[in-house]
């Protein structure tokens, strides 16, 4: 059982229908594919186009490129996907909060037209690359560099494992990248990239442990010139602004573990009651009953945390904190249910074909993608007023 306006203070009737929307489009479009998606390591157009139709990639947008919903609408969305299939819950969360996003929010007038229209529709996807193969969790150490001449940005460097690069339908990635300052302290701008630009490359996708039907690439970019006006935001403050982005972005990761962590405990319940052993049911054994009573404590404890930083940044209230523990909390928790479904399920959640299998590969890479557990304990222990480095 989820949860719905009956019972949380943060849902309202609007969420509850769209809940029930995207869980009946999933169940009837996405669930009896993502097997062979996770097999064949298949992105699915068709179906992410689909989800476009349905509205899902404009959710929080403003008119005229959007449908005015809120953030935690966004959340329950990703959420309603993640629990069928995480590749399609981080198409949509990736594809909104990192790609549309960073131009719906820094983006001028020029730029949100070009742009948002498309991304909004689900008919186009951007990516954001902020990750280098030598700067992750210190992505303020970026080596990219972007030099202006006359009229025209050059790029230069390499971007590593970003989301949505590489599909027949991304029509941009957003890269930070040196515009000048010192090594030691580099003036780090953000930069709007056609896809399709001379000097930018799409390099095959990397062989992933999870998140199959998931595009990511790694990017490099050769004497890549865009027009000056791709600047996005001011000067400078590139690396601020994908700070900002990465805040609600941590929020929307967290559903997904929530979305996961709800399948845990449908999945696991469902075979507790049927597979027997010894004679009875495995779910008359503590050791099972009480497996699945705490998947569903750390359900409830994450979908709550997830709600309320959700429910603070579409109220405009400070949630970097929020975002961090909603984050850590959730993901680390939904790794913990992928690995307790597993052990439910004996050999047949080892075995590829059950979807228990797929989440529990699927998992690991929340705890990581958007700020890591330990990234995530700097931002709440220095919030904290704890000088940690
Ligand atoms: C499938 C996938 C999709 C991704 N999508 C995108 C995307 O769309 N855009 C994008 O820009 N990036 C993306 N990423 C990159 C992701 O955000 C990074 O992998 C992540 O931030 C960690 O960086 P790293 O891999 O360089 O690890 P590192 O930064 O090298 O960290 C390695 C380990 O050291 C720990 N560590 C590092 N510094 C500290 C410290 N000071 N204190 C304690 N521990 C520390 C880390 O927590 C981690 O456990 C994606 C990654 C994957 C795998």
């Amino acid at each position: 059982m989820s949860t719905s306006s009956a019972t949380s203070p943060f849902l309202t009737a609007e969420h509850d229908g769209l809940r029930e929307m995207v869980a009946d489009f999933a169940a009837k479009r996405i669930e009896p594919a993502a097997e062979e998606w996770d097999r064949e390591h298949t992105f699915p157009v068709d179906v992410v186009l689909e989800m476009g139709e349905l509205g899902l990639f404009g959710i929080p947008f403003p008119e005229p490129y959007g449908f005015g919903g809120d953030f935690l609408s966004l959340c329950i969305a990703i959420e309603e996907l993640g629990r069928v299939d995480q590749s399609m819950a981080i198409t949509l969360e990736a594809g909104v909060g990192l790609g549309a996003n960073p131009i719906a929010k820094f983006g001028n007038e020029e730029q949100r037209e070009r742009w948002l229209p498309d991304l909004c529709a689900g008919k186009a996807l951007g990516g954001f690359g902020l990750t280098e193969p030598d700067a992750g969790s210190d992505a303020g150490g970026t080596r990219t560099t972007a030099r202006l001449e006359g009229d025209e940005w050059v790029i230069n460097g390499e971007k590593a494992f970003i989301t949505n690069s590489g599909t027949p339908i991304t029509s941009l990635v957003t890269v930070t990248a040196r515009t000048g300052g010192e090594q030691s302290a580099p003036e780090i701008s953000a930069i709007i990239v056609p896809a399709g630009t001379p000097g930018f490359e799409v390099q095959p996708p990397y062989r992933k442990m999870g998140w199959h039907a998931s595009d990511t690439h790694g990017l490099t970019f050769t004497d890549c010139r865009v027009p000056a006006g791709n600047l996005l935001g001011s000067r400078g403050r590139g690396f601020a602004q994908f700070l900002e982005i990465l805040d609600e972005g941590r929020v929307a990761i967290a559903a997904l573990a929530v979305g996961v962590i709800q399948r845990c405990v449908d999945d696991s319940t469902v075979y507790a009651n049927e597979r027997t052993t010894f004679g009875r049911p495995i779910g008359a054994n503590q050791a099972v009953a009480f497996r699945i009573a705490d998947m569903q404590v750390s359900l409830d404890a994450a979908r709550h945390l997830v709600y309320h930083a959700a429910w603070l940044v579409d109220r405009g209230q400070p949630f970097k904190r929020e975002a961090a523990v909603a984050k850590l909390f959730a993901t680390e928790a939904a790794i913990s249910a992928t690995r307790s479904a597993t052990q439910v399920f004996g050999g047949y959640g080892f075995i590829d074909e059950t979807p228990v299998s797929r989440h529990y590969r699927d998992a690991k890479i929340l705890e990581i993608g958007e700020g890591t557990s330990e990234v995530q304990r700097m931002v709440i222990a220095r919030d904290l007023g704890i000088p940690v480095r």
